[in-house]
């Protein structure tokens, strides 16, 4: 079980495969007011770096769940790394329908909320192993400016303007569907840059050590056109964002 091969070669040096900076992250962690031992589950979790930094500062633990060997191995590595190995745990495996057993304090799914269909299924799914009093968090795209053209969402590698909203009407979503929004974080331009622009070292200096390789043509293609592509669109287009949920 394993996650396309290209997100695997262009995101291997990241610990956070997101448009957040490690500090947004401890943001994130200090306005959540997390307590020693709260347990977080996280959907999709990567290279573990949120799971692993709030063990360290918070004393939290946790459970997270990732498709990708690659990358519930640089998180595991990073738990032995920071000290935290005994506090949580990495399974490699499909996030769509997991339900913990040990219902969690903190349910989180940071980009990658197609697992269950889009930011509703998300939270359906995660409020399943909520304790009561917890909290969801969702991170997810919305446009910070309204795309004029289906080309622009394409762009930004969205399917089409529908596939995110306007801040506003996400917020409102939430409570559409029964959620306080209690706390939110949210990236910026900067931090994009981080996400986007560090794949470009990446793939330039997997190209040096792999020109042999059959996905060399596409990661030569990719590393060509994705600055401007970046700059032009994403860049531009595109808002990220963290919100903590609470059911009403
Ligand atoms: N939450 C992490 C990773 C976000 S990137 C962070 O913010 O750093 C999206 C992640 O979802 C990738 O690590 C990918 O391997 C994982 N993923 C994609 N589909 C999945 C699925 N069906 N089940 C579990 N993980 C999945």
């Amino acid at each position: 079980m394993d996650i396309p091969r290209i997100f695997t070669i262009t995101e291997s040096a990241h610990r956070i495969h997101n448009p957040f900076t490690p500090e947004k992250l401890a943001t994130l962690g200090a306005a959540l007011r997390l307590e020693a031992g709260t347990r977080v589950l996280d959907l999709g979790s990567g290279s573990g770096e949120m799971l692993c930094t709030w063990a360290r500062d918070y004393g939290v633990s946790g459970t997270g769940i990732d498709m990708s060997p690659l990358f519930t191995e640089q998180a595991r590595r990073r738990a032995e790394e920071l000290g935290v190995a005994g506090q949580v745990n990495f399974i490699h495996g499909e996030a769509a329908g997991y339900v913990s057993a040990d219902k969690a304090g903190v349910a989180a799914c940071l980009g990658a909320t197609w697992i269950a269909g889009g930011v509703l299924g998300t939270i359906a799914l995660l409020a399943r192993s909520l304790r009561t009093g917890g909290i969801i968090l969702i991170g997810e795209p919305y446009w910070r400016r309204l795309p004029p053209t289906e080309e622009v969402a394409r762009g930004c590698l969205a399917h089409s303007i529908s596939d995110f909203r306007m801040l506003p009407a996400l917020l409102a979503s939430f409570g559409h569907r029964g959620y306080d929004v209690v706390e939110m974080v949210l990236a910026d331009q900067d931090g994009w840059d981080r996400y986007e622009a560090a794949k470009w070292l990446t793939m330039r200096r997997w190209l040096e050590a792999n020109p042999d390789d059959a996905f060399a043509n596409e990661v030569r293609a990719k590393l060509s056109s994705e600055p401007e592509r970046h700059v032009t669109y994403t860049r531009e287009y595109l808002g990220w964002g963290v919100f903590a949920l609470m059911p009403r």
